[in-house]
């Protein structure tokens, strides 16, 4: 029976994906901690699409697993399709992802934390915060009244605050469908000056997998063998499925354009921004008008569950406008839907009230992780959830936060991103956003972050254990493989094709060059030979980035030194081929008169500032950078 007399170190409100890493990462890092919740049932629950991962947020999935969180080891635990996507392109853009069953989702991340020690967990709705005369959080208050101490809050309410969904003309409140939204909290904060604001995100009808015809639609099968999230999985052992795909038609266009003045975004109903890269069905169709199809992925949403979650068609159009629509779609003529789509509209606190270690600059001991930040998607919400486990944890222990900055991770630009641009639309990860992206690999999260996380005392023995054998074995490979060399004419005795220059070779300088992996040097090195798989293929990926990060390392140092440059008021934005249209409108609003304040907008990415930096210096004169 939980004790709600005693004075917790840290309380934790939400047990979405932001809630449970903050839970686990506090008590991983022996803080006393509660983790308070609606619903014990739906811990660990995929509130939209079941999947996890995916470009840059399969990247945001490993460095959660470096720290010790809990994604990755949940997702292979549940993945019931594994791809890494991109696979064709370097491993810096690879990202992994796995589609997830549902049930088997939540309750791997349910036993995780029952196992996790200093962790209880208990059933409540919170209403009201506990806060001192100096403005420092001293507990929650249930909505019976209830106080319960803390040295440290973490809200990660999700889409809870002031919820409402939307589903055609109807509206109904409510946090997620089925489950009640918060009142009191949003009170609260308003109360003491934070600034909120409204977002919204949707989520599509789901289908009766047994009334799809997928005879003539194309399957889709998973990696095999699947390539897990977790450096401390071995194998995925849960049963793998294929999904299919079919597309919307003109005639599916056509409905959702005689029903257009039904949908909330378009009658005025909704008025707070959507995620800009996951619109709904009616957004798709009206802002590109001259597509002639989407594409949909049907994706069962468990191995013992009928329903299936049809992947791009997202809306809050009215139900009977809803099946109107699916009846279009080859494959789903006569599929039964099981529940509608809706749209849901929230609060939000701007980001900018938060510090980097997540902790809010008004009140001593709060602190906000997940969509309550301003961001949308499961990864983006875990990652910070751990990261503020992490610093409210060491906080309640009177030691110094633990902030992660741009080039270290993913991690640190997301926290960095939010905390000193804000955002106006739900934030979501991407690659383009982090200018270290080269450094940044899913393949090497453990090597950047464990060590930090092990310093930090959020490894279990175990996980340092494992990191620090996997630490040693890649000290030695690199050691042996700067220390085997050969001049020019012995490796072309054994049959490599080098440049006649006359200079020795290592096997690192080796593994640089096309198509030499450690395989092909066993027979020079019969040494290498026994090298683990996964350290010789650490080795060959740093090999291939060493000069690329050498350029990318001068591009940014050109960035740091201009920042100052003023950019012309009638600068034509569209002359700059490579700019995304986000950022062109962005760019285009905004008018930043400098470098360094195109860069402050939201959005704009590392790669996008080189651009305009290259354009700027171009039609400056002839100076190269
Ligand atoms: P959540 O997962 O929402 O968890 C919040 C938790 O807090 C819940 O357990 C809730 O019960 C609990 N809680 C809230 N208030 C209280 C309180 N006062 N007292 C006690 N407990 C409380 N993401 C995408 O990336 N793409 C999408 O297309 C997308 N569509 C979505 C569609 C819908 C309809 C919804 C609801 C979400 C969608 N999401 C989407 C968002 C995704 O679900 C979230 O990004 C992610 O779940 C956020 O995690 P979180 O931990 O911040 O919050």
């Amino acid at each position: 029976m939980t004790n709600l007399n005693q004075n917790w170190d840290v309380i934790v409100i939400g047990g979405g994906h932001a809630g449970c890493e903050a839970a686990a990462a506090a008590a991983r890092c022996g803080a006393s901690t509660l983790l308070v919740t609606h619903k014990l049932d739906t811990i660990g629950e995929m509130s939209c699409n079941p999947a996890i991962g995916g470009l840059a947020k399969g990247h945001l999935v490993r460095e959660i697993d470096a720290l010790d969180g809990l994604m990755g080891r949940v997702a292979d635990a549940a993945g019931i399709q594994f791809r890494l996507l991109n696979r064709s392109k370097g491993p810096a853009v690879r990202g992994p992802r796995a589609q997830a069953d549902r049930k088997l989702y939540r309750l791997a991340m349910q036993g995780h934390l029952a196992e996790q020690r200093d962790l209880e967990v208990c059933q409540a709705a919170i209403e009201g915060l506990a806060i001192s005369s100096d403005d420092r959080v001293t507990g929650v208050v249930t909505a019976d009244g209830t106080v319960i101490s803390a040295k440290a809050v973490i809200l990660t309410t999700g889409t809870f605050l002031q919820g409402v969904i939307h589903m055609g003309e109807r509206q109904i409140p409510a946090g997620r469908v089925g489950e009640a939204a918060a009142y009191g909290l949003s009170k609260t904060l308003a109360k003491y000056g934070f600034r909120l604001g409204r977002l919204k995100t949707g989520t599509p009808p789901r289908l009766d997998g047994r009334t799809i015809d997928r005879q003539g639609l194309d399957a889709q099968k998973g990696d095999n063998p699947p390539t897990p999230f977790s450096f401390l999985t071995e194998k995925i052992t849960t049963p793998q499925i294929e999904c299919h795909i079919t597309y919307t038609k003109a005639e599916t266009h056509d409905i959702i354009r005689a029903n257009i003045d039904r949908a909330p975004m378009y009658s005025g109903q909704i008025a707070s921004t959507g995620p800009r890269y996951c619109p709904s069905i009616e957004d798709k169709v009206v802002r590109f008008a001259d597509k002639q199809r989407h594409q949909i992925f049907l994706e069962p949403e468990g191995l013992d569950d009928h329903t299936v979650y049809p992947n791009g068609i997202s809306t809050s159009l009215p139900e009977d406008v809803q099946l109107q629509l699916i009846a279009t779609i080859p494959g789903l003529e006569k599929a039964a839907m099981v529940r509608p789509g809706y749209a849901i509209e929230y609060d939000f606190v701007d980001p900018r009230e938060l510090t980097h270690s997540l902790e809010t600059k008004r009140i001593k001991g709060l602190y906000f992780a997940g969509q309550i930040n301003g961001t949308t998607g499961y990864e983006e919400a875990a990652a910070q959830g751990l990261m503020a486990g992490l610093n409210a944890a060491r906080a309640s222990q009177g030691v110094e936060a633990v902030l992660l900055d741009r080039s270290e991770a993913y991690i640190g630009v997301l926290i960095d991103d939010l905390v000193s641009k804000g955002t106006t639309e739900p934030y979501r990860m991407f690659t383009s956003r982090a200018e270290y992206r080269l450094r940044l690999r899913a393949d090497n999260a453990d090597q950047r972050l464990s060590p930090i996380g092990e310093k930090s005392g959020c490894l279990s023995p175990f996980r340092a254990t494992t990191w620090r054998v996997k630490e040693r074995m890649l000290e030695t490979a690199r050691a042996l493989a700067a220390e085997l060399s050969a001049t020019p004419s012995q490796l072309s005795k054994s049959g490599l094709t080098i440049p006649q220059d006359g200079a020795r070779r290592s096997v690192s300088d080796l593994l640089s060059l096309p198509n030499i992996t450690v395989a092909s040097l066993c027979g020079i090195w019969p040494s290498l030979s026994t090298m683990d798989r996964v350290i010789a293929e650490q080795l060959e990926i740093d090999a291939q980035y060493r000069h690329y990060i050498e350029r990318q390392d001068v591009d940014i140092a050109a960035y740091r030194r201009d920042e100052a440059l003023s950019l012309p008021v009638d600068l034509n934005y569209s002359d700059i081929g490579s700019l995304s249209n986000e950022v062109r409108q962005k760019l285009e609003m905004a008018r930043p008169p400098t470098l360094g304040s195109a860069a402050r907008i939201s959005g704009v990415t590392p790669a996008a500032i080189i651009a305009l930096l290259r354009h700027v210096k171009r039609a400056d004169g002839p100076r190269s950078l």
